[in-house]
């Protein structure tokens, strides 16, 4: 196996990679990994690879051949927080308490808000990141497994690896995600491994997890989460509602974008907002007496498409890679969270009487590890 011969011990490498070498040496361990969206948009450019070619599937292939035992999709967590999050909405908007209900998704964002309005933090959602989320039901499934489970998530974000390590997300006392690896540390370890990336064949998402849905794809880029929210909400699941959701003003490189749709008999106001300069503009309104439902922040510029853990790209390359993961939506056979089997089974199975604490989260106090 390339793991265990791979000469990248012999190298001093950033901490993350090498504990992931050494989980992957280890045989009483079971390596576990998910990627999130944003990561095969960037591999594709990174590693000379049209983005038409099954990237998600390359990348599945190469990372078993890295040593990885199982290798999921974010995707399938971020369908997870669709639901939980949608379900929340409707709470607050019956309850008219909390509102607008900010995301919950970008680490960079939670903290920003904890440190500068700590006035606002009940407006939170109490959902865990897709990864978190994802983690947490992975590590339930694996729990009587006879060898150790490490958990490595594959992000586009470095924020993701201080996420990981917060107090408030272990559960038990237990870390969901050992480590965070970069897309540009994937690709480190794909070259270090000397993988022909454009080469290698395709392989699936492992089971049981295999199983996620354009919506959860799209949350790689800023208003995706609103947009797959929106998918959620609507009551009209034609495909022609779908499309008409694509251009409800949503999408696009604009910092601050906002809509309406009618929801529950009332008109909702939303926003999707990234940079954190454009969400403290967008905060200072709130304060000021605007009214919103639903804000949406993501706190680097783009979503998580142009994140720090990615390769550099610049506007028009940030754009392309948008236009990719609108693309993998297009083709997705399922476009619904709600139409997930896989997710929905978990809550009569997995989640059944666990989905708060595995799902959810308490948003006290500043984050602390
Ligand atoms: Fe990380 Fe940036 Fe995505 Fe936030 S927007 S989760 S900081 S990559």
């Amino acid at each position: 196996q390339c793991a265990a011969v791979c000469p990248t011990g012999a190298i001093v490498v950033k901490n993350d990679r090498e504990r992931v070498w050494e989980a992957i040496g280890d045989p009483d361990t079971k390596v576990i990994a998910q990627i999130a969206p944003a990561v095969r948009v960037a591999v594709a450019e990174e590693l000379r690879c049209a983005p038409t070619d099954n990237i998600l599937g390359k990348l599945v292939a190469s990372m078993h051949r890295l040593g990885f035992d199982e290798v999921f999709d974010t995707c399938t967590g971020a369908d997870l927080t669709v639901l939980e999050e949608s379900a929340e909405l409707i709470a607050r908007l019956e309850e008219n308490r909390d509102l607008p209900l900010f995301t919950s998704c970008c680490p960079a964002w939670v903290s920003y808000l904890k440190q500068k309005h700590p006035e606002l933090v009940s407006h939170l959602s109490s959902c865990r990141s897709p990864m978190e989320m994802f983690a947490a039901v992975i590590r339930e499934q694996y729990k009587s497994s006879r060898k150790n489970i490490v958990h490595v998530a594959v992000m586009p974000c470095t924020a993701k690896k201080e996420e990981a390590a917060l107090e408030r997300l272990k559960i038990g006392g237990i870390q969901q995600v050992d480590y965070v690896i970069t897309t540009q540390e994937l690709i480190r370890m794909i070259r270090e491994c000397g993988i022909l990336f454009s080469e290698i064949e395709p392989e699936g998402l492992d089971m049981p997890f295999g199983a996620a849905t354009g919506a959860g794809t799209i949350f790689g880029t800023a208003g995706g989460v609103t947009e797959a929210v929106l998918r959620r909400l609507s009551s009209d699941k034609s495909p022609a509602a779908l499309r008409e959701l694509a251009f409800r003003g949503v999408r696009g490189a604009a910092g601050l974008k906002e809509t309406e749709v009618s929801c529950m008999g009332r008109t909702l106001r939303i926003a999707a907002v990234s940079g954190l300069k454009n969400a403290e503009d967008l905060l200072t309104r709130i304060q000021e007496g605007e009214h919103y439902d639903f804000v949406e922040v993501m706190a680097c510029p783009g979503g998580c498409a142009g994140g720090a853990g990615q390769p550099f790209a610049a506007g028009d390359s940030r754009r392309q890679r948008s236009k990719e993961l609108y693309a993998a939506d297009r083709m997705s056979s399922i476009k619904r969270s709600e139409e997930n089997s896989l997710v929905l089974s978990l809550y009569g199975g997995l989640l059944k009487g666990k989905a708060r604490k595995l799902l959810h989260t308490e948003h006290n106090g500043e984050e602390s590890k």
